[in-house]
């Protein structure tokens, strides 16, 4: 029983076996803190303590269900099985639901997902009249989350006039009353966004001192993983529940703060010291996951960072390849690169799909990605993005069934209130929610009084009312005989959703119709595993609890041999055989936004370590030279951070020097004829368009690159105006190819050429916009 101690080094031992008070544990990626974790839970149940008592936080829920399962393995299912583990969102919901009563909160509120947020804020704006050019709904929503999480309630802001002086200098002077009206009109739908289910257990612990006791008592230790990224509100509820007992371990990384972003504050982990009496501070140095190289090349790169605790990071592995660097053209050449490496590392070295992941700064890259993997026949799973459950017609069915759970939820009834199309229109859906905004009720509820309230609607539509809410009610009913799965499938028909999906026989249509059949196999089997907790009974209420808080990675079952797909910052404490870090580029990696400010370099160059530190074994980071970015071919440089390497860890696979911003000065007609087939698309550059160029001409411009000049707009232009008039027998000097004759003009404006017989050199074709000649 006791050799699962045995499975670390004295280091990670040490707080594995310290039984009680506080400790954190900060060390470098990969060398354990996380199984440090897992295996300190399984020890304080042999020293004891009751698997009821033990509240562990972790970064996704599928990280938790790991966890438990190697609990298990080691205590037994039915020991493992009461504790309480999961994100910060998934727990505290649930305590939410016990206690939504004191909060004036029904228990079956719902969940609004960013979709909807963003939704009811936009309807928010316009029905205030603002102009959204000024007040974009997802900016608007950014600063009412970061309000959220540093609990600055609508009443603390009205009371702080920094905040609203900050919020008018960025002319948005009416944010407050924004944010005042989505809390309510939240409240009216019995509704909770994510940052409510952090902001509301503060108040709930803060408000009520004999629930704080009551889960003060209930869990006297408490574990977090990945530390380093809790946020202002995460870490109150922290700090309030570890208040009596002071059983509080706290693991994480200091150089893998990825979320300052959304709120999280770096200093939770600088002052935890000072937070609580006599912390232990223990750290782990060896690393266990990475070879050597990819662990030293990971060190150089953090150095760089001046915010940051010392650290040693080491491991004992194998030194293992050099991390591979890898230039292509562009994003769709940079994806056949990934797509045919991984292809025929398969082949020559057995490896699985899941050995692979290919981690991005943004979901946007992950297109060419996919293209080429597909063209290859490989499987693999995009996680993040836009995910199944927000899928319009899986988003129009669960609208149905969150309505069921809870008529006031305003954002499923817009939604499904004339889908499929039942004749209430928008004129009605206005009235309907002015009204509702009027006596602050629920648009449901106004519609289950048509009788006491005169919209000034007609017969008909009051009717087609009165009939959504009756089918509403008939599928409350059902809600109460049948299980998820059945109530879903009777949803579906009775409300004339697959008849209307059915209508469309497009491959599009026909995509919706599976998804929606996708949808009901997910819920049989979350059925099915819902018979192994404790007091579940599958019901609808529990899946909808399940899809509002489910990331996408917990929906993998780690089954599927696919390559993955993911941001770097949803690959925080995964771990993969091969890394491919894409899109290592200027301006997308360190991301434009993200230069402003030492800081904001520092937290990429953090990012960067964490991709880096999830390969066990090779690292490949790809770059291209031009990429698609908001529809148009854009320019791009290698990023910084593939410099900031030393040499000594790093293979290039193709020469590394190349600047074009030098280019236009060279053109395809001037290597003479070629094979079409072959060309490749070169950057554009100055606004002028792309020109073809060979494989065997790329690489001579390669390496004549540094010898030429670079040509400002100016001078092109310049050098096109010139060459206006020139005219067939004319001599010319051309600046490199010397003096030559015109032998011939073809072709107009942009790309008018001229046949040319040089002195020395022969007879060449050129473009003239490009060809800056003299008349002499
Ligand atoms: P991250 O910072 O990325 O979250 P971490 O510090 O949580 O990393 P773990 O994920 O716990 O690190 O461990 C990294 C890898 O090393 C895992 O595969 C783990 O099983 C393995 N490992 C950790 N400690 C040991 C040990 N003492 N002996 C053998 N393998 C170990
Ligand atoms: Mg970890």
């Amino acid at each position: 029983m006791q050799n699962y101690i045995d499975q670390l080094n004295d280091a990670q031992k040490a707080p594995v076996l310290q039984k009680d008070g506080p400790m954190i544990v900060i060390a470098g990626a990969g060398s354990g803190k996380t199984r440090v974790l897992t295996l300190r839970i399984a020890y304080l149940m042999h020293q004891g303590v009751d698997a009821f008592n033990i509240l562990a936080l972790t970064f996704t829920n599928k990280a938790a269900r790991e966890m438990k399962m190697r609990i298990a393995q080691i205590v037994g299912n039915s020991e493992a099985k009461n504790l309480w583990m999961g994100t910060f969102h998934s727990v505290f919901a649930r305590i939410l639901r016990a206690e939504a009563d004191k909060l004036g909160y029904p228990s079956n509120f719902t969940i609004y997902d960013s979709q909807d947020s963003q939704r009811l804020v936009g309807q928010i704006i316009k029905e205030m009249q603002l102009d959204k050019d000024i007040y974009k709904p997802k900016e608007v929503l950014n600063r009412i989350s970061s309000y959220k999480n540093s609990l600055v309630t609508v009443k603390s802001y009205f009371n702080n006039p920094e905040l609203q002086e900050a919020d008018a200098m960025s002319k948005k002077p009416r944010l407050g009353e924004i944010y005042a009206n989505y809390v309510e009109r939240c409240f009216k739908s019995g509704a909770m966004d994510f940052d409510d289910l952090l902001l509301k257990t503060n108040e709930l612990l803060t408000r009520f001192p004999d629930v704080l006791m009551k889960y003060q008592d209930r869990f006297r230790y408490i574990l977090v993983d990945e530390y380093q990224d809790t946020n202002h509100s995460q870490y109150l509820i922290v700090r309030a529940l570890s208040d009596r007992f002071q059983n509080i371990c706290v693991v994480g990384d200091d150089a893998q703060s990825i979320y300052a972003f959304r709120g999280a504050n770096i200093n939770n982990i600088l002052n935890f010291q000072k937070d609580y009496e006599g912390v232990q501070t223990y750290r782990l140095e060896q690393n266990y996951r990475s070879s050597r190289n990819i662990v030293e090349a990971a060190n150089t790169i953090i150095e760089k960072n001046k915010v940051k605790l010392e650290k040693v990071v080491w491991t004992a592995n194998d030194l293992g390849p050099k991390i591979k660097v890898h230039r292509s053209l562009t994003d769709g050449e940079e994806g056949r690169f990934v797509a045919s490496t991984i292809f025929e590392e398969k082949m020559r070295d057995q490896k699985k799909n899941s050995d692979f992941a290919i981690l991005y700064r943004t979901n946007a890259q992950s297109r060419a990605m996919e293209d080429a993997l597909r063209k290859k026949d490989i499987p693999y799973r995009i996680y993040g993005g836009l995910s199944f459950y927000q899928r319009k017609e899986i988003k129009d069915v669960l609208s149905y069934l969150r309505l069921i759970i809870n008529p006031k939820d305003e954002e499923a009834l817009v939604r499904v209130i004339n889908y499929p199309a039942r004749g209430i229109g928008n004129t009605t859906l206005d009235k309907l929610t002015i009204a509702a905004n009027h006596y602050k009720r629920s648009i449901f509820e106004i519609m289950e009084h048509l009788d006491k309230i005169d919209l000034k609607i007609t017969t008909g539509t009051k009717n087609k009312l009165v009939d959504f809410v009756t089918m509403i009610k008939a599928f409350q009913v059902q809600d109460e005989i049948m299980d998820a799965y059945q109530l879903t499938e009777h949803v579906t028909k009775k409300s004339g959703l697959v008849q209307e999906l059915r209508k469309d026989t497009t491959p599009e249509g026909i995509t919706r119709m599976e998804n929606i059949e996708e949808l009901l196999n997910g819920i049989k089997d979350f059925i099915e595993g819902q018979k192994e907790i404790d007091g579940a009974r599958g019901s609808l209420s529990e899946f909808l609890e399940d899809v509002a808080l489910a990331t996408d990675l917990d929906k993998d079952n780690g089954n599927d041999d696919r390559v993955a797909l993911m941001t770097i910052h949803l690959a925080k404490g995964l771990e993969f055989p091969t890394v491919f870090c894409v899109g290592m580029e200027e301006d997308l990696f360190p991301s434009a936004m993200s230069m402003n400010t030492r800081s904001e370099l520092e937290e990429e160059r953090r990012l960067f370590y964490v991709a880096l530190t999830r390969a066990e074994h090779q690292a490949y980071l790809t770059y291209a030279q031009s990429r698609y970015r908001w529809g148009k071919l854009i320019d791009s440089e290698p990023s910084r951070f593939i410099e900031e390497i030393d040499d000594q860890y790093l293979e290039y696979l193709t020469p590394p020097e190349t600047n074009y911003r030098y280019k236009p000065s060279i053109n395809a007609d001037i290597f003479g004829d070629v094979d079409k087939s072959k060309l490749r698309l070169s950057k554009p550059i100055n606004g002028i368009p792309p020109v073809y160029l060979t494989q065997k001409e790329e690489s001579k411009i390669d390496r004549n690159i540094r010898k030429l000049k670079p040509i400002s707009t100016s001078s092109i232009k310049s050098a096109i105006d010139n060459n206006g008039h020139l005219e067939m027998g004319q001599v010319v000097m051309h600046e490199r190819f010397g003096k030559g004759t015109i032998l011939n003009l073809e072709g107009a404006g942009a790309d008018k050429k001229a046949e040319i017989r040089f002195d020395v050199g022969g007879i060449k074709k050129l473009l003239l916009r490009f060809a800056k000649l003299q008349v002499l």
